[in-house]
This record gives structure tokens, sequence and C-alpha cells, in this order.
């Protein structure tokens, strides 16, 4: 049973969502305290983690010239990409070169990030997304609403209606009945793929070693099933070597799902995907994505946002994102790592992501790689000022920002502008005038404010 502040009147528009959040968070927090509880070291595991990843982003290019020379001296064709344009068109040329129809994909944040599918569909190639969250969005037509879970915000309810609507047929609310019509669905598309599109989780300088950690299996089919596989990996996923691998693979899914491993851990070896496999008529590309991240990597102040490792554990943590869900960022990544990591790589219209967080702290605790989340967001919201003048919409928001600071201080205007606002949310259409987007909730103001609700009740008690 939902127990919710008696003082506020005004419900959650969207409580089904909230509900759906807190139940897959509810068990993943249960599920990593058990897995933690085994594990004293975890403390310096996590200490170990963030020594690896900041020493390796302060010698980042040196590391990526390691990675990248292994990788070509054993055949393997790299493609550098300094932005989405670049990544897609890398992409889009690959499946022309090679007469691609269909590709299937396993789940990979950076090709959200790039809009690929969207532009792969416009140049005629049919893209399947093949990870059963992943799935579910694109027949929903969505956008995933998590970095790890990108249909968290279903219930399997919902999800069964989807299906049932989508295959045309009774689909039962179990989770046996929609997993068997997935598996089937997508086992077809494997076979008469041509191409396979992934992610990559890390790249290991020393070896040129890629990992890939998965639950499903689905990866594995999508990077060996067809006859082209092109990973795409942001430049700053690099492991310096084996050893300090296997301590990011640890806590990547210790934090991320509450797992001592993932189900499938794929470590590919560069002569497996090199010199060798277009002898056997498979070939393989691994593009390098930029895309903002050297800016990111060259500001001493906000470089501590690329040791993210994607793990999606401060999303679970965070209050703001529990109440709001991921789609209310409108940004491919969300949570607290979407607003530090947004603004960095594309600051423009993403800026004020760094207002979505209270500070608690929450997201810095539960963080695999101790990555400071609060003081980055202070680092953002300095840029957002920093930035406030000098074009006319941010200095609307500046203005609006101090409205909301100051307006406490003065009761009848706020009064005022609560009863303006009520008002106007009366008709549907001026939320959207209000510019809050389709898919953010915008909430009718309580008709009497927490002080007024406060002193008041102070009052007829005293
Ligand atoms: S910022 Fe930390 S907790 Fe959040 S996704 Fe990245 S590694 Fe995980």
């Amino acid at each position: 049973m939902r127990t919710r502040f008696p003082l506020l009147d005004t419900p959650s528009p969207n409580l089904q969502l909230e509900a759906n959040l807190d139940n897959a968070i509810a068990h993943y927090f249960q599920k990593r305290a058990l897995t933690l509880a085994e594990i004293p070291e975890y403390q310096d595991l996590v200490q170990r983690a963030r020594n690896i990843r900041l020493d390796t982003l302060n010698d980042l290019p040196s590391h990526l010239k390691r990675f990248r020379g292994v990788l070509e001296n054993a055949g393997v064709r790299v493609i550098e990409a300094k932005s989405a344009e670049e990544a897609r068109r890398a992409v889009s040329d690959i499946a022309k070169r090679h007469d691609v129809k269909r590709a299937v994909k396993s789940k990979s944040m950076l090709s959200e990030e790039v809009r690929l599918n969207e532009f792969l569909e416009e140049s005629g190639v049919e893209v399947v997304e093949t990870d059963l969250g992943e799935l579910i969005v694109q027949l929903a037509k969505e956008k995933p609403s998590h970095i790890l879970t990108p249909c968290i915000h279903k219930s399997q309810r919902e999800i069964a209606e989807l299906f049932s609507r989508v295959f045309k047929r009774d689909v039962p609310d179990e989770e046996s009945a929609i997993a068997e019509l997935a598996r089937v669905f997508l086992r077809e598309k494997f076979f008469s793929a041509d191409m396979g599109l992934t992610g990559v989780n890390f790249g290991v300088a020393e070896t040129g070693t890629l990992a890939f950690v998965e639950n499903e299996g689905n990866l594995r089919y999508c990077a060996l099933l067809p006859r082209v596989h092109v990973a795409l990996m942001g430049i700053e996923r690099i492991a310096p070597d084996m050893e300090t691998l296997g301590t990011l693979l640890t806590v990547l899914t210790l934090a991320g799902t509450g797992q001592r491993a993932g189900a499938y851990t794929t470590l590919l070896s560069p002569p497996e995907f090199g010199r060798k496999a277009p002898k056997q008529g498979r070939f393989f590309y691994l593009i390098l994505v930029d895309n903002g991240r050297s800016g990111l990597l060259s500001d001493p102040k906000r470089r501590e946002t690329l040791a993210c490792i994607r793990c999606g554990a401060c999303l679970n943590a965070c209050v703001v994102y529990r109440h709001i869900g991921g789609h209310a960022y409108q940004a491919p990544y969300m949570g607290p790592i979407g607003a530090i990591l947004m603004p960095g790589i594309h600051p423009k219209g993403t800026e004020h992501l760094g207002f979505f967080s209270t500070l608690c702290g929450a997201c810095r605790e539960i963080c695999p790689v101790g990555i400071d989340i609060p003081g980055q967001l202070l680092a953002v919201r300095e840029q957002f000022f920093r930035h406030a003048t000098r074009s006319p919409a941010r200095g609307v928001r500046y203005l609006a920002f101090l409205l909301a600071s100051h307006i406490g201080r003065h009761p009848r205007v706020a009064s005022l502008a609560r009863r303006v606002l009520r008002l106007m949310l009366a008709a549907p259409c001026l939320k959207h005038v209000l510019g809050w987007g389709k898919v953010r909730d915008l909430p009718v103001p309580a008709s009497r404010s927490f002080q007024e609700r406060f002193w008041g009740d102070r009052t007829d008690a005293a």
C-alpha cells in the first residue's frame, strides 16, 4: 500500500508509472543487498575501480592509440567517428557496401545517442531490437526509459496488452508467455539478418579484446550469426589491461543488477574478428565514437563524468528519476548520469537537466566508480548560469528560476501565480504552450500552498 504525504492534495498524475518503477527498483535493491552482504570487500573494489577509471581518463589518448594499434595490426577495421552524424554515416555506408536489408541489434545506449535506428530505417534497413526490453519499447514506438532496463516503466500487464495488439493474438499476462512469443519472433529475425549491431562494454588497450556483458544471450547472436558485425564503442570505454577489465566487470554487474557476473560475458579477441574473419565470409567493423567526449575530457572539472561504466545504479537510487521516470529527461541518457553526461557532450538544450536532482547524494553513494555526481551536477548548474544570458530561451528559464527562488517571500504574488496556473491548466492544450513537452506531466498546483497549510494548521492548533 502506497502512503502519501498527507499535506499534498495533488496526487501524482502517473501513479502507474511510479508503481512500475517502485516494483522493479525494490526488486533490484533486494537482490543487490543480498549479494553485497556476501562481499565485505565491495567498497575496496569500488575504490580500485574508481582509480582505474580516473587514471585511464588522465591518459586516454595513449590508451586509445595502443588499443587501435593492436586491432589494426590484427587486420581489424577501426573507424573513428567524431560526431553522431559521422557514426550514423559510417554504419549506413557499411550497410550499403554489404547490401544489408535487415539488422539485428543488441542494447546499446550509444546507438540511441547517435540516433542510429531512425537513420538506418530511413536508408531502407530494417532494424530489429533483440534485447527483450528494447524490443518492447520498439514495438510500443517509445524510447528506453532506463539505461539497463529500457521498459522499466511498463508493468507486465501493459506488456501483455502491447503484445496482444502487435501480434494480434491474446497474450496472457504471464512472464513465460511474453518471453516465448518474443523468442519465436526474434529467432527468425536472427537467422535472416545480414548485419548485427552491438555496443561494447569495454575495449582492452593491451590486447585489443572487446568485452560484452548481457543477460539474454541475444548479443552473442547479433555478434556471431549475421555475416557483418558492427560494434559501436564510446572512446572513453577503455580498460588498460585484462586485470583492470576484471575489476570493472565485477563492479559493473554488482552495482547494475546485483549479480556477481552477467549471465553472458563475451570476450572477442582480434584474431577472431581480424584477418581470419573475411576469409570465412564474415566482416567486422569497430566504430569509435567521440561525439563530444573529447570536449568533456579536456575540462578537468568535468572529466570525471566520463568514468561512468553505464551500470544504471544511480537511476535506481535517484528520488527524482523514480518519481518522473526516464522519458521526462527527453534525452538518450536519463537519471543522474544523464543529467551530467548530456550537458557535457551535447550542451544545447540539455543544461537544464542539472536541476533534475535534489543533490541528496544517493547517486554518489551507489556509484561503483565513486563519481561525485552531486559535484558534477553543481558544475552543470554553473555552466547553465554562465550561458544563461547568452540566449533568449535560457534567459527566460533563468528569470523563471529567479522568480521561483524568491516567490516564497511574496505569498500574495505566489498565490496569484498559482491561481493563474490553475486556470491555464484547465485547458489541456495549454500544457504544451507552457513548453513542458509531451512526455512530462505538469500537475495542477494545489489550491493552498504548503506554507498556508503549515502555518494555518499551526494557527488552528494554537
Ligand atoms: S554514474 Fe555511476 S552509478 Fe550512474 S550509471 Fe554511471 S557508473 Fe553507474
